[in-house]
């Protein structure tokens, strides 16, 4: 590992500790849903909630289960024995869900991420689990597409990054100004995918989006 990746690998993990410690207990959470059973307007008391709160903190634990994952754990072992391969790798229609920031409604979409190898390649399933550490958490999209890709350029240092995601927001399609069917598009480049007009092309064009 170099210096650099120690050094972010040195963060996440503080941020995984800050994580476990901060933690309420289960009990505590379990307590915590049956007080919303309650705001909801029914008896969470009754035969059918008894269960309620305990399988949706064991929900709470898949949905957020990113926050105790390490991309750069993910990311680190690569593969070097590419024979020079040095074009394009793009992973297309990485399905997530995750949930916004703002509501905890689910966003429910599909990720593009592309890379540009210098030198060292990384298994394919490893950029769909980089996704997944990501989408574990509350979000905003935004965000989301941002840290994936520093997280793959910061562990790889490719010549380049580029990441879309394109989603629905719950919190706009189920409530609020009800829109079914809106999708929203985001989009962060870094490397040759920003500053070369070719890169970027042919990375629009292999997803169908130019
Ligand atoms: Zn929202």
């Amino acid at each position: 590992m170099t210096p650099a990746i120690l050094n972010l690998s040195k963060k996440h993990q503080q941020e995984r500790d800050r994580v476990i410690n901060r933690r309420p207990s289960k009990e505590e959470a379990e307590e915590a849903v049956r007080t919303l059973l309650a705001y909801s307007g029914d008896d969470s008391e009754r035969e059918g909630l008894k269960d309620t709160p305990s399988r949706v903190i064991r929900s709470f634990d898949e949905f957020y289960s990113g926050y105790l994952k390490d991309p750069v754990e993910i990311l680190e072992r690569t593969f070097e024995e590419t024979n020079g391969y040095d074009e394009m790798v793009l992973l297309k229609n990485i399905m997530f869900v995750s949930h916004c920031e703002h509501h905890m409604a689910p966003i429910i979409g599909k990720v593009h991420v592309a890379y540009l190898p210098r030198g060292r390649v990384v298994g394919i399933s490893k950029l769909a689990r980089v996704v997944e550490v990501y989408a574990r958490r509350l979000q905003i999209q935004e965000k989301m597409t941002a840290q994936i890709a520093n997280a793959i350029n910061g562990v790889l240092e490719p010549g380049g990054v580029a990441v879309i995601i394109e989603a629905e927001h719950h919190c706009m399609t189920t409530r609020g100004v009800n829109k079914p069917g809106v999708s929203m598009t985001t989009s962060k480049m870094l490397g040759a995918f920003r500053d070369d007009p070719r890169t970027r092309s042919e990375f629009l064009a292999n997803v169908g989006m130019s």
